[in-house]
């Protein structure tokens, strides 16, 4: 079963959050077991204090090695298990590093706050500092949450079928095609004509033809890396032909 376990100082904010909606109902069912840890229940210090001021100076407090590597150790119990400290500075986390968290059925996510993390807990006890993006927020409360949904709901089982997730945005290096539902016509918006077809064939050919599309103009980046086949670029000569003469 897929396991993860959050270190942070806010563990109510976290696991109420992950007890919501799909992740919460995959917890309920047993089939993804995620653990939120108090960093401050591993104190050393008797007012359970888990930062200090940072040497040589500065604005902020930094988050004492201690605490951090005594929860860490008593989560891991001894077991290799890889560590992830969330981190502006780190690699940024896209689907493939959802996939490979997946595969590895066990992660330990690490939550900074404040000004961040004393150096010294990073070098000796952090396997990877993971971003999930080009800004930054006061915790890594937010981080882990999003990389924890972002795993679990890829877990058999979570999500009603597989396909839920195999066609969308990123899992196939492409971004989803657009989706509609009731009523059939808003606003005076019609619902393209081929969805109400029933024809399946001329459905998933009009869906692969406008993700590859969409792709193309908003990410270009995707694009170039995808390896089109020949109706893939049939669909996009198809979407280049004026109506006239279709
Ligand atoms: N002083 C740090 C720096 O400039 O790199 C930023 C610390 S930030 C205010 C506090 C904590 O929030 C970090 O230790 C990290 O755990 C988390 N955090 C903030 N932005 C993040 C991001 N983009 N991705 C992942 N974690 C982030």
């Amino acid at each position: 079963m897929m396991r993860i376990d959050i270190l942070t100082l806010f563990p109510e904010m976290v696991d109420g959050a992950l007890r919501a909606s799909i992740i919460g109902r995959g917890r309920e069912a047993g089939l993804i077991d995620i653990r939120c840890h108090c960093i401050r229940d591993y104190s050393p210090d008797k007012r359970r204090r888990t930062d200090d001021y940072p040497y040589g100076g500065g604005q902020g407090m930094v988050m004492q090695c201690e605490p951090l590597a005594r929860c860490l150790e008593a989560v891991k119990a001894g077991a290799p298990v890889h560590t992830v400290l969330m981190s502006p500075q780190g690699r940024v986390f896209d689907q493939a590093r959802a996939r490979d968290y997946l595969a590895m059925e066990r992660v330990i996510l690490i939550c900074g706050h404040y000004e961040g993390v004393d150096q010294r807990f990073i070098d000796e006890c952090v396997d990877e500092e993971l971003s999930i993006g080009d800004f930054v927020l006061t915790g890594g409360e937010l981080p882990a949450m999003m990389v924890a949904d972002a795993v679990c709901r890829m877990v058999p089982g979570v999500l009603a079928e597989e396909a839920s997730f195999a066609d969308e945005s990123h899992y196939a290096g492409t971004l989803e095609y657009p989706q509609y539902t009731r009523p059939e016509v808003w606003r005076g918006r019609p619902v393209p004509e081929v969805l109400l077809s029933g024809h399946h064939e001329n459905i998933a050919g009009w869906r692969r033809q406008r993700s590859l599309l969409l792709t193309r103009a908003r990410r270009p980046d995707l694009f170039a890396r995808l390896t089109l086949d020949k109706r893939d670029r049939k669909l996009l000569a198809e979407a280049e032909t004026p109506p006239a003469e279709k």
